[in-house]
């Protein structure tokens, strides 16, 4: 694969970033064995993806794959996963999202399969995943029904479940992704935890929007 346009510089850097993202997401216990994976853009054209039946205890930056998002046309020995098509119809559809990650993390998961969304209940997952976190459908993993499916739950939101799979989250930057993905899971098992003592109080549409706002555009350090 030969491109010009390819920011080679970028690439190095977003294989060091997926590869010790990826070793974190292990470590949180948010996947287990060889599961999940973990992208982030280089470029218009080009994102870097964990490889496929990855081993977590061997991660190496140079292991993470260089794909071309339009073509899934990809460098070296190793086969990026299999979810890579869900990550490059992502990217495409949402230019501000940087940072890619999916887990199959237990409380998600069990929502998940009981094809739930989860209502907006928490303040931090209204505030960085934008408000309730829409179910996308059962469907084959790694194929095209999955990332339209996966695409269009993701819509004005920065969070999804994937009905009996799993979790997938987006952010402006990986670390931003990697939040999300542990404010997702919290998220799950508060509002599981929660049907105990009689459900949930949704919080409104009014909050949901400012809190929002809040963390896109003003928090933070300047
Ligand atoms: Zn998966």
């Amino acid at each position: 694969m030969e491109d010009k346009r390819m920011n080679r510089q970028k690439a190095k850097l977003t294989q060091i970033e997926v590869c010790n993202t990826a070793l974190s997401m292990y470590h949180s216990g948010l996947v287990a064995g060889t599961w999940g994976n973990i992208s982030g853009r280089v470029d218009d054209e080009y994102m870097v993806i964990t490889p496929s039946g990855m081993d977590y205890e061997r991660l190496a930056a140079e292991d993470m794959v260089i794909i071309n998002m339009h073509t899934l046309a990809y460098e070296g020995n190793l086969k990026p996963s299999v979810e890579a098509v869900v990550h490059a119809s992502i990217y495409l559809d949402r230019p501000e999202v940087n940072g890619i990650m999916h887990t199959h993390s237990t409380y998600a998961l069990t929502v998940a399969t009981a094809r739930k969304p989860i209502p907006p209940v928490c303040d931090d997952q209204v505030q960085i995943l934008g408000g309730e976190v829409r179910l996308a459908a059962y469907t084959m993993p790694g194929t095209k029904e999955m990332a339209e499916e996966v695409v269009g739950a993701l819509k004005e939101r920065a969070g999804a479940l994937i009905a009996n799979h799993g979790a997938i989250t987006v952010g402006r930057t990986l670390t931003e992704a990697y939040v999300g993905s542990q404010v997702l899971e919290k998220a799950a098992m508060v509002y599981i935890n929660s049907q105990s003592i009689g459900g949930p109080v949704e919080i409104s549409q009014e909050d949901i929007d400012f809190f929002h706002d809040f963390f896109l555009n003003k928090y933070g350090q300047r």
